[in-house]
Parts: C-alpha cells; sequence; structure tokens
C-alpha cells in the first residue's frame, strides 16, 4: 500500500518531546504537522514504565511544562499514572490531537535532496513527505537492556524488564529476584517488598541515595495552587533554583557535594542501624557520577524480614533460580530486570538516511553526536528533541526540551521566511561543540567520580549529559543561527 501525503513537519514520538513541540507549533499558529506513534498510546516512558512504585524523581511542579502548569497534582513527585493523565490532558487542552496518529510508527525516513523534503515510510506500510523532520523517538531510554547471564533465556519462572512490566503476574505470595539497583530497582524493590513472599535484591553497585521527601498536597495548597495566580510559578521559581545549584559541583567542583554526600550518609545511619549492612550500602565513588536517587523508603524496605540484598555478583540465571559467585543458588518464581536502557550506545531511532545517501548508523559509528543535541550534519531538515548530550544529572529534563521546542520552533519561522528548502548544520560548528563539549565533560563528575554508567559508552565517552546548567543551553539554543547551517534557497 502507498499512499502520498504531504506534511510540512513530521513529529516522531508522542512522548513529552513530540507532545511538548506539538504543543508549542499549534500554539505558533502553524498547524500543518503529524505527530507518528507507534504505539496505541501517548505518553512515552510515562506510557511505558508501569512497575509498581513508579514516579517522578523531579517535583512536578517543574517536571511539567511551563506553558501548562497544572494544580491537580495529588502529591509533590506525582506517580506515573497522574504524569501520563498530565499528558492526556494537556492534549485536549491545546488541541493536538487530531495531529495525532497512534498505532504509526517510522520504518524508515530518505532525504531527498532534490526536493529538500524527507520520504517517510511507515510500520503501517505508507510513505509519508515532509520538509521537517523531528525525532522525538527517545533515544536514550526507550530501548531497554537485559544483562549478557549465561542461561538467561533458560528460566522457567517469570521474567521481564522493569519497562516492560507484566501487570497480569500477581506478585503476592511469590519470591521474587529484582536485578539492579538503579532508579527503577530502587524505586520498585521498595513498592514491591510488602506484597511478595520474598525478595532477592541483586545489587552490583550502591546507589547514593537522599531523603525525596515526597508527601501528599494538603487541601489548602492544592486550593492555592488552583485559585493564587502566581503561588505555582513562583514553586517552580524556588524549585528550578534549588536544583539548578547543584549544578556547578557535578560539572565543575566535585567538591562542593561534599556537603550533600555528608546528607545522603547521615540518612544511610539513621535509617540503617546494622553496621555490615551499612557498609554494603555505602558507595564507593563521588556522589553525582552515577544518578542520585530520591528515595524514602528504599532503607526500610530492604531492612524488612523478608527481603535480602545480595551483592555476590551474578555468575548465571539457572532454569529455577540464580546462581551467584559464591556458589549460593536461590530459588524464585519471577526475575526482575531492573538493569536499564541501551542510552550512551543508542542508535539512530529507525532507518535514517541523509544527504549521499549515508545512514545516520554510518555518521554514528564513532559515538552518537549532535550540535546542541538537535541537528546532526549531513541530515538536512533533521531535528531530534532529546539527541546526544541534553540529558541532566540535576534537574528536570522538560526544561531541555523547552530550549529544543524554542530552537526549532524559530528554525521553522526563519525557514519559512526566508523561502529555505532546507537547513543544514555546518560539519565545521558541529565539530567545534563537539571538542568544546567534550572538553567540558572530561572535568565534570559523571567522569572523573570513579562509576560505570550509563551516561558514558563502553569506551569512556560520555554521550547523554549535558555539562553545564539549564540556562546556559537555554541560552546557546535561543536563536537559529542561520550562518551556523547551509541553507538552500527553495
Ligand atoms: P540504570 O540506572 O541503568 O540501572 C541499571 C541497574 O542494573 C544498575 O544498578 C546496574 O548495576 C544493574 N545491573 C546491570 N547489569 C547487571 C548485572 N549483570 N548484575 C547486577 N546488576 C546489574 O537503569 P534504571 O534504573 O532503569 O534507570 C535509568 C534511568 O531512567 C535513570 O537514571 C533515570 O534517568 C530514568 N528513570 C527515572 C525515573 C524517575 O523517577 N524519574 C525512574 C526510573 C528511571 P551497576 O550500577 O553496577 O551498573
Amino acid at each position: 500500500m502507498e499512499d502520498n501525503r504531504n506534511d510540512s513537519i513530521v513529529i516522531v514520538g508522542a512522548g513529552f518531546g513530540g507532545l511538548g513541540l506539538a504543543i508549542r507549533l499549534k500554539r505558533a499558529g502553524i498547524h500543518d504537522f503529524t505527530v507518528l506513534e507507534r504505539a496505541a498510546e501517548l505518553g512515552g516512558v510515562w506510557r511505558d514504565n508501569v512497575y509498581p512504585g513508579v514516579a517522578c524523581d523531579v517535583e512536578s511542579l517543574l517536571y511539567s511544562y511551563s506553558f501548562a502548569p497544572s494544580a491537580a497534582w495529588s502529591r509533590t513527585f506525582a506517580p506515573q499514572r497522574e504524569i501520563l493523565a498530565y499528558l492526556k490532558d494537556c492534549v485536549e487542552r491545546f488541541g493536538v490531537g487530531a495531529h495525532l496518529r497512534l498505532g504509526t510508527g517510522v520504518a524508515a525516513a530518505r532525504f531527498d535532496e532534490r526536493s529538500g523534503l524527507w520520504a517517510i515510510t511507515t510500520t503501517t506500510g505508507e510513505v509519508l513527505t515532509a520538509r521537517l523532520l523531528i525525532s522525538a523517538a527517545g533515544h536514550a531510554l526507550s530501548r531497554p537492556v537485559y544483562p549478557e547471564l549465561p542461561g538467561r533465556t533458560s528460566f522457567e519462572g517469570r521474567a521481564f524488564h522493569s519497562a516492560r512490566w507484566d501487570s497480569a503476574y500477581p506478585l503476592e505470595g511469590k519470591r521474587v529476584a529484582v536485578i539492579g539497583t538503579g532508579a527503577s530497582g530502587v524505586q520498585l524493590a521498595s513498592a514491591i517488598s510488602s506484597r511478595v513472599a520474598h525478595l532477592s535484591l541483586f545489587q552490583r553497585t550502591p546507589a547514593w541515595i537522599l531523603p525525596k521527601g515526597d508527601r501528599p498536597f494538603s487541601s489548602f495548597e492544592r486550593r492555592l495552587l488552583q485559585r493564587v495566580p502566581g503561588f505555582q510559578r513562583l514553586l517552580r521559581f524556588a524549585l528550578y533554583w534549588r536544583h539548578e545549584l547543584l549544578a556547578p559541583g557535578f560539572v565543575r567542583h566535585p567538591g562542593l557535594l561534599r556537603l550533600v554526600s555528608r546528607w545522603a550518609l547521615r540518612n544511610l545511619r539513621k535509617h540503617v542501624r546494622d553496621p555490615e549492612l551499612r557498609r554494603r550500602l555505602t558507595p564507593r565513588y563521588t556522589l553525582g557520577c552515577k544518578r542520585v536517587l530520591p528515595s524514602d523508603d528504599f532503607y526500610s524496605a530492604i531492612q524488612r524480614p523478608n527481603v535480602e540484598l545480595v551483592d555476590a555478583p551474578i555468575e548465571a540465571i539457572l532454569p529455577k533460580g540464580i546462581r551467584t559467585r559464591d556458589g549460593l543458588e536461590r530459588g524464585f518464581d519471577a526475575i526482575v530486570y531492573a538493569t536499564g536502557f541501551e542510552a550512551a550506545e543508542a542508535t539512530a531511532p529507525f532507518e535514517l538516511t541523509g544527504r549521499g545517501g549515508a545512514t545516520l548508523d554510518e555518521a554514528w559509528r564513532d559515538g552518537i553526536e549532535a550540535y546542541l543535541g538537535t541537528a546532526i550534519a549531513g541530515f538536512p531538515n533533521l531535528f531530534l528533541i532529546v539527541g546526544p548530550n541534553v540529558g541532566l544529572g540535576h534537574s528536570s529534563m522538560i526544561l531541555m526540551m523547552e530550549s529544543q521546542f524554542a530552537y526549532v520552533l524559530d528554525a521553522v519561522r526563519k525557514m519559512r521566511a526566508g523561502g529555505l528548502a532546507s537547513v543544514e548544520v555546518r560539519r565545521e560548528v558541529q565539530r567545534r561543540f563537539n571538542e568544546r563539549l567534550q572538553r567540558r565533560l572530561s572535568r565534570t563528575v559523571w567522569n572523573t567520580g570513579g562509576c560505570v554508567s550509563w551516561y558514558r559508552t563502553r569506551t569512556g565517552k560520555n554521550t547523554t549529559l549535558w555539562p553545564g546548567t539549564t540556562f546556559m543551553f537555554r541560552w546557546q539554543t535561543r536563536r537559529f543561527q542561520p550562518a551556523e547551517y547551509e541553507c538552500v534557497q527553495g
């Protein structure tokens, strides 16, 4: 089946990035765009991650669009279902539902140099053409990783990844293994510890954990949020700066984080009395090198009588359980892999062929790279939302996305005003940007803090994080600068 449609702008992905950009376009009076979403429902990571206890670890007043404040949050850190409901509400509120095509992914996209258009083949067999292709397909945290453990597929019980939670499987009365103590593992182990018969939490590296301070909003606070103009903006402003103040510690002066480390260790001492368990839970790398995890209930969950922390390395998965390197074998009904995502080693979100027939995977052979995490040399009229090195260790990703929305919107306006058929970032601009970026990254806690994390590739290159404040990124993306691009008149 081949159907030719001509849209000016095709956005791929209906998560926070794709929907936010759609809303910004709509509000700017631009209506000729389509959002393609391969799944049957919108929501991105907030649709996919439904494991027990899943919640945002940034306060909802900051982890929400600045242009769409909500007074519906029940607590300071909203759970997944409220975040998903918020996204659905935004789609209604801003009238972008008609632009959404669910169940339609992108199989491949090819840039045509003569017309300056992208030909986009969908997973339903259609071919769409578009002037601009914007991938908000969640390059970093959408592809689950399973560890390469001998015998992994031989397990006869239930096994699933945290991001592919099997909600039909009742955990009550089961012996469950959770592998991994990152953000997902810590949240879900805390949440299921009281429901399962027995939980073994396999920890390879202890995480830095800070008190989260999660609590329900009082009815008085909710009334204030609903009725007092400016109250929500004021709280958001305060939260913004509280997070932003951590950036210099992560980026330049890890010594500044010593106070925060002391706070985390005090929190550990307060909640874990057994010195041996405390020792096993004490991180051995600089705070911030891996994502710092906020949790109010992890330490109490790990000390429940039906829970054990296993830090002996896993040797093999067996048909009935797991064998650790100390020779112990434990039997399980279910294994949950909270083992993270293909982030630093990401590949093209779908087959992307740019100028001269070069594919994005070829361009990214030596590691993923872009200009401002948004444009890629060799790929005209393509923009990414949350591309390489846009991630944050200290604050809300929505802030970074909104900077990218403004940048893309400015590009659209300038292309239309100038009658441009295509824009492609100059290779030299991208090269210089990345040299500076990697120089800055080399001094950060993520590169020097003595840990292995999903922020960096196997060879140690940091391809995921932004080495600065969010306002520095906003400043650098404040304007689309045509001089930095090869511009072709239409
Ligand atoms: P992750 O941070 O990459 O954690 C993966 C965990 O699996 C690590 O503890 C890792 O140990 C462990 N692991 C991997 N292979 C293992 C093996 N063979 N044996 C034992 N342990 C193994 O993944 P994640 O927890 O899914 O989080 C990924 C990111 O998603 C987060 O950093 C965050 O940005 C986002 N996230 C956010 C929220 C939120 O609340 N906003 C919630 C969940 C996720 P090592 O540390 O030793 O490698």
